[in-house]
């Protein structure tokens, strides 16, 4: 894929270490597979070479299981925090859809912590009991005593439903699967200003219509890990808009999928996919897609490659198709 790149008043350079060329040391966002209007990816070889995620995915259905529906529904992203991110909560599918267009998607999301520094930090739900209370506590500005700070390290998962009010802190390099989506409401911003001297826009109403009450608790650590030979696949979650799953594999694997197509982003390491008699050499910082036509493939590592792998939930396509 060739992704676009978003500069934010709160990135950074972190992403050169995967081998990207960043236009600005204040690169926050890397849209690394996505089909989304705001930052579309390109196919970089092959037959579909120079076409579009969006419009591959609407001309090219069999490649992603036939969907009846039009919007690629995923969102693979990197994000560079050096300092906070705006406190921030996201709609579920129907407020999005009613407010902020037809084809937006709500945004549930998910975050695998590529590195954290010593003391990073994460918001994470929110201590209001009732609605009346919580838009209390925004209008006064209670932000110490509203928002819950947990401590982050590498390795961390984050599953980060719709109406959950987040925001990732300084030293967080993360890897964040979402519904494919550009609808955020600010909460808070910390009152500093961007690269303008201005304020950015803050949303409070309907931060205060779509944040979940009592605020969601970070749920318990429910990884699992499996090895099949020369591979280790962590389950991170399985929900129901999306499976995302980490894989380690040192040596050669062969693996065997079913007609879903899955999203691979190669955090680390190097090594060679094969496909259909076909070798593409995978290193770290790529991003591709393999296809619903892809039923089986080999991957063989030089140095120990470490991806984290994502599709869309089946029980989503399935009720997708029957509609
Ligand atoms: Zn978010």
């Amino acid at each position: 894929m060739d992704s676009q790149f978003h500069e934010k008043l709160w990135g950074g350079a972190h992403m050169r270490q995967f081998g990207y060329d960043l236009p600005s040391e204040k690169t926050g966002e890397y849209w690394a597979i996505s089909g989304h209007k705001n930052g579309v990816s390109t196919v970089k070889n092959g037959e579909f070479r120079g076409v579009t995620l969006d419009s591959l995915y609407e001309n090219n259905p069999e490649l992603f299981g036939n969907p009846t529906s039009k919007v690629f529904p995923l969102l693979t992203k990197i994000l560079d925090a050096n300092d906070w991110l705006s406190v921030q909560v996201h709609p579920d599918d129907a407020y999005a859809r009613a407010h902020e267009g037809e084809n937006e998607l709500g945004k549930t999301e998910c975050w695998y912590v590529i590195s954290a520094e010593p003391g990073a930090e994460i918001i994470y739900g929110h201590t209001a009991k009732t609605r009346e209370e919580l838009a209390e506590m925004i209008h006064a500005g209670a932000w110490e005593k509203l928002l819950t700070k947990i401590p982050v390290k590498t390795g961390d998962f984050f599953y980060v439903p719709s109406g959950t009010m987040h925001a990732i802190g300084a030293g967080c390099l993360i890897l964040e699967t979402q519904q494919s989506s550009d609808t955020t409401y600010r909460v808070y911003d910390f009152d500093r200003p961007d690269v303008n001297g201005k304020l950015r826009e803050l949303h409070i109403q309907q931060s205060i219509d779509t944040l979940s009450v009592p605020g969601n608790k970070l749920p318990e650590n429910q990884t699992t890990t499996v090895t099949k030979g020369a591979t280790e696949i962590t389950t991170l979650t399985e929900n129901e808009f999306f499976d995302v799953y980490k894989w380690r594999v040192s040596g050669s694997s062969y693996f065997e999928k079913t007609d879903n197509y899955v999203l691979v982003s190669v955090l680390s390491g190097e090594g060679n996919l094969r496909v259909a008699e076909k070798n593409y050499e995978i290193k770290r910082g790529d991003h591709f897609i393999l296809p619903s036509t892809v039923r089986d493939f080999y991957i063989t590592s030089l140095e120990t490659l470490e991806m984290i792998v994502s599709n869309p939930a089946v029980s989503e396509l399935k009720k997708i198709v029957s509609q």
